[in-house]
């Protein structure tokens, strides 16, 4: 089976470098395709309380007989509980039937509702209750990064964050080393909308190194020390995604992924998102 690195986070907590997402997830198929995940070796789980399926999430889990030790389980805080985080917390655990999540995270920053700080300092709370056992942010830029160091206490150990080849948000990227922050990224293969996964230069890079296209981008993602959690509700492509532990590209390949920066967002710009 093949063994996932772990990341070690500014709170001195491990966090697996690959897991699946389970955004735009029917809650019909989320608990078979977790149910398939976790069999196949997966035990990184990425939710949130928007995606509507953190019970199938929790079910999946409960049926599982994985001791609840060797899962991480991230869920998020939406933008309209900013407010109202403990209570948001509460109902996600009860949703996942667990007693802690081992990150949960401020989803967006609004930053026109003008609430994430107060949220972040609820968050700080939360981790001190021990109802999460890490904390941190998503779709975070400098600035808002900035706002938050100058009020909390404790400093995000991740930064989710949209990052593939053709956005690669450096800027955020920088911002999120210099503070010691793990870059997690999201739509890590563009959600099949982008470029990145049928550009000739990622194909010509698959068929030299005998891989498929998202099997390059999800390494070009973890070769930079990015958390990926890769979508699929099949299973071939579950186990796809998950064998890029066995092989590594070239720093010339790396360079060559790295010039399809194309500014092309998958989703929405958080400067103005609310
Ligand atoms: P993704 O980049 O993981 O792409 C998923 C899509 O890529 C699938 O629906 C499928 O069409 C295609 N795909 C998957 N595996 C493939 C393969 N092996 N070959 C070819 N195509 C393949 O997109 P995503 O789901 O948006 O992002 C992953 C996760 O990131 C989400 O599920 C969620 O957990 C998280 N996320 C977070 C935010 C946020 O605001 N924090 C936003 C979006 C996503």
């Amino acid at each position: 089976m093949t063994t996932i690195p772990a990341i070690t986070l500014n709170d001195g907590r491990t966090i697996p470098q690959f897991g699946l997402g389970v955004f735009l997830m029917d809650p019909g198929e989320t608990e078979r395709v977790v149910s398939e995940a976790l069999e196949l070796g997966y035990r990184h789980i990425d939710t949130a309380a928007i995606y509507g399926n953190e019970a199938e999430v929790g079910a999946a889990i409960a049926k599982s007989g994985i001791p609840r030790d060797e899962l991480y389980v991230t869920t998020k805080l939406w933008n309209s509980r900013q407010t109202d985080a403990h209570v948001a917390m509460r109902e996600s655990l009860d949703k996942l039937g667990l007693d802690h999540v081992d990150l949960y995270l401020i989803h967006w920053p609004t930053p026109e509702k003008g609430t994430y700080v107060g949220a972040w300092l609820d968050l700080e709370e939360i981790q001190a209750q021990g109802l999460a056992t890490s904390i941190g942010v998503s779709n975070f830029m400098p600035e808002h990064l900035d706002a938050l160091l100058a009020q909390g206490s404790v400093v995000p150990a991740v930064n989710q964050i949209e990052v593939h080849p053709t956005l690669q948000q450096r800027d955020a990227v920088a911002a999120n080393q210099r503070h010691g922050i793990v870059t997690e990224a999201w739509s890590p293969l563009g959600r099949g909308k982008a470029d990145d996964l049928t550009s000739p230069v990622v194909t010509a890079i698959a068929d030299a190194v005998g891989r498929t296209p998202a099997q390059v981008v999800l390494r070009w993602h973890v070769q930079q020390g990015y958390v990926v959690f890769p979508k699929s509700s099949r299973r071939e492509r579950l186990a796809e995604n998950m064998r890029i532990f066995d092989f590594a590209l070239t720093d010339d390949q790396v360079a060559a992924l790295d010039s399809l920066e194309a500014g092309t967002r998958v989703g929405p710009d958080p400067r103005t998102f609310n």
